[in-house]
């Protein structure tokens, strides 16, 4: 099973990329852990990312592209049947071209391109109502999963925060880029018939189990 999920920040991306890996034995291969996976080992390809950053420039296409590749060819992907599924990659028409060109060198076509939908305004609700707390790092929403006692943590009683990440402005921003990135995506996957619409609006046990009709060949009615 070869995956790519694409969602907005807030679809709730990592919980569905978490039951898809468990239910279908794949690695879960996201661009944040291979970044941190290259950099941590000192690998030539962290070398050149580190490069990048001490220089304050971001990491080039090309070299995001090469740390996927490389990963592809690690031994969790070929124990799996030489599946996977990719989270945060492609995140560009360019990153997803290259993406093709690999698929096709090494005979590793994708299955899927799943797209969770969800409208803007409440990923910007989702989102933007997160609180943590400092102590802890148990995670809460305003509305949704509220500690007791407003503002404060039900395990230590520490004051809970807001990430900057999470400010309604930065949200707005964060969604905005997504979009903008991700639309000529989700076409270059619907011209290749691999897309999926998946409705992220409903809970997370019903999302997953859309995924998995997709995912075991049973039709959507
Ligand atoms: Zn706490």
């Amino acid at each position: 099973m070869r995956i790519v999920l694409l969602g907005p920040p807030g679809a709730g991306k990592g919980t569905q990329a978490k039951l898809i890996c468990e239910t279908y034995n794949i690695p879960h291969i996201s661009t944040g852990d291979l970044f941190r996976e290259n950099m941590n080992n000192d690998t030539p390809l962290g070398k050149k990312a580190k490069d990048f950053m001490a220089k304050g420039l971001l990491v080039p296409d090309d070299l995001v592209v090469d740390m996927v590749e490389d990963r592809l060819t690690h031994d969790d992907v070929v124990s799996a049947g030489y599946g996977f599924l990719l989270d945060g990659f492609p995140r560009t028409v360019f990153q997803a071209e290259a993406l093709d060109g690999i698929s096709k060198k090494r005979n590793l076509e994708l299955d899927f391109a799943i797209n969770l939908e969800v409208p803007l305004d409440v990923l910007v609700e989702r989102i933007s109502g997160r609180r943590i707390c400092p102590s802890c790092q148990a995670t809460y929403h305003v509305i949704f999963n509220p500690p007791k006692v407003e503002g404060v943590c039900d395990f230590d009683s520490a004051s809970l925060y807001q990430r900057e990440d999470d400010k309604v402005e930065t949200v707005k921003k964060r969604i905005q880029v997504y979009q903008e990135q991700t639309e000529p995506l989700i076409a270059f996957y619907k011209e290749k018939q691999k897309i999926v619409d998946i409705n992220g609006l409903q809970n997370m046990n019903d999302v997953f189990e859309d995924i998995k009709r997709v995912l075991d060949g049973v039709n959507i009615i």
